[in-house]
C-alpha cells in the first residue's frame, strides 16, 4: 500500500489493515516529522470517517445524559482523580431522591438516553441499583438506560439488565497486560475486566469499550493492541478521550494525551468499525475549547451533556481542570452550536446502535 488514500480504500474494503500500516499512525512522532504530510493525511481520514459516519448514521448526533451519582471508588486505578487513595478527594453519593430528580431533567430536556455512572461504591450494591433500574424503567418505558459502574459479578450484569439497563460502559483501558499493570494496582487485573466485558456482552447490553490516548506507558504498539482488541470485540460504544493528568494521583507529573492522536483515533475507529457509537468525551471537551467539534468533525457522533446536580459536580474530578457548563441549558445552548457547526443535526432519540449498511 502506498500513500493514505491507498490505506482509507483499504479501511473502507476490508474494515482493517496491517499492522505496518496503522502504527505509523498511532506514533504522534512519526507525523509530527512531516506537518505538511500529517495534516493531509489527518484531514483525508476524518474526511473519511465522516463519509463513514453519514452512511452509517446520516449525520446525526445522539445526546446521552450524563449523571455521576457518586464519587465514593474501592478502585485504585493510578490515573483516576477519585480513586481510592486520594484522600484529598471530596466525597458525594445522590441516593435515590437524587438520581430520580437527575432523570426527570434529563427527561424533560427531551433526550432519549440516561447514562448513570459512577465509581465501584461499596453503599450502591448491585441490589440496591437494581431497584433503581427498576423504578427508572417503570417511570420512562422508552428511555434507554446506560450504566456505567465498574465491574461487577455476572449475576449483578444479568440482574441489572432484568431490571431494565439498555446498555453498559466499561473501557478496557489497554488490551495489553503489561501496560495495564503499569496503570492499576496488583488485584485489578486486565483479564478481570476483560472477563467483565464478555460477561456484559452474554447478557444481552449493547456494550461500550474504549481507551485514554496517552496514558503512561502507552505506545504505539499499546494502541494497536487496543484497536485489535476492540476489532474483536465489536462494541456498539466506544469511549476514547485523551489522558489528563490529576495533581493527586500518582501520574499527577505526566503529560497529558495529545490532542490530534486522539481525534485521529476516533477517525481510525469510525473506519475500523462505521457502526460504532464514538461519543466526543468530555476529555476532549477538556484537552481543546474545540475538543467537541474537532470530534464531530472526525467522526464522532455522541455527546454527553452532564447532569449531575451542580452542587456536587466539581466533585467528580477525574482529571485536573474537567470542563463544565455553568447550567445545563447553556450546555445545551452550546451542544446546538456545535453540532450545527459540525454540519450535523441533533437525534433526541434513544440512539440505539445500527448495522451499516452494505457496501
Ligand atoms: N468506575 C467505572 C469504571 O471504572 O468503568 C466508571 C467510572 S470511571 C471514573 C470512567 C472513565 O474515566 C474510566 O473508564 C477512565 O477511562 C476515565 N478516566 C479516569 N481518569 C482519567 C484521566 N485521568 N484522564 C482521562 N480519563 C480518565
Amino acid at each position: 500500500m502506498s500513500g493514505i488514500d491507498a490505506l482509507i480504500r483499504h479501511l473502507v474494503a476490508t474494515r482493517t489493515a496491517p499492522d505496518a500500516e496503522l502504527l505509523p499512525l498511532l506514533d504522534p512522532d512519526w507525523l509530527a516529522a512531516w506537518p505538511e504530510r500529517r495534516a493531509a493525511a489527518d484531514a483525508a481520514l476524518m474526511a473519511a470517517a465522516r463519509a463513514e459516519r453519514r452512511r452509517v448514521y446520516g449525520d446525526t448526533v445522539f445526546l446521552r445524559g450524563l449523571i455521576e451519582f457518586t464519587n465514593y471508588c474501592s478502585n485504585d486505578c493510578y490515573y483516576c482523580g477519585i480513586r481510592a487513595s486520594n484522600r484529598a478527594a471530596v466525597r458525594y453519593r445522590l441516593d435515590e431522591a437524587a438520581i430520580l430528580a437527575a432523570v426527570e431533567t434529563v427527561v424533560r430536556a427531551g433526550l432519549g438516553t440516561v447514562v448513570l455512572q459512577g465509581g465501584e461504591d461499596p453503599l450502591w450494591t448491585c441490589g440496591r441499583l437494581e431497584a433503581l433500574v427498576r423504578e427508572i424503567r417503570g417511570a420512562h418505558p422508552d428511555l434507554a438506560i446506560t450504566l456505567s459502574v465498574g465491574e461487577h459479578p455476572a449475576a449483578c450484569y444479568q440482574a441489572l439488565r432484568a431490571a431494565g439497563a439498555d446498555r453498559y460502559l466499561l473501557r478496557e483501558e489497554t488490551a495489553d497486560p503489561r501496560h495495564y499493570a503499569l496503570l492499576h494496582p496488583p488485584h485489578q487485573q486486565l483479564a478481570t475486566r476483560l472477563r467483565a466485558l464478555a460477561d456484559l456482552r452474554a447478557a444481552g447490553y449493547q456494550v461500550g469499550g474504549g481507551f485514554m490516548v496517552g496514558s503512561p506507558g502507552q505506545s504505539p504498539r499499546e494502541l494497536l493492541a487496543d484497536l485489535r482488541y476492540l476489532q474483536q470485540l465489536r462494541p456498539e460504544m466506544i469511549g476514547i478521550g485523551p489522558f489528563l493528568h490529576h495533581h493527586e494521583t500518582p501520574f499527577a507529573a505526566a503529560p497529558d494525551g495529545d490532542l490530534r492522536l486522539t481525534l485521529r483515533l476516533v477517525a481510525l475507529l469510525r473506519l475500523l468499525l462505521p457502526s460504532a457509537l464514538l461519543p466526543a468525551t468530555t476529555a476532549l471537551a477538556t484537552a481543546s475549547e474545540a475538543g467537541r467539534v474537532a470530534g464531530l468533525n472526525a467522526g464522532a457522533n455522541v455527546l454527553m451533556p452532564n447532569f449531575t446536580p451542580p452542587a456536587v459536580r466539581a466533585d467528580y474530578s477525574l482529571y485536573d481542570n474537567k470542563s463544565r457548563a455553568d447550567t445545563i441549558d447553556a450546555d445545551l445552548a452550546e451542544i446546538r452550536r456545535q453540532v450545527e457547526s459540525a454540519g450535523c443535526r441533533i437525534d433526541f432519540g434513544r440512539g440505539d446502535w445500527r448495522a451499516a449498511p452494505e457496501g
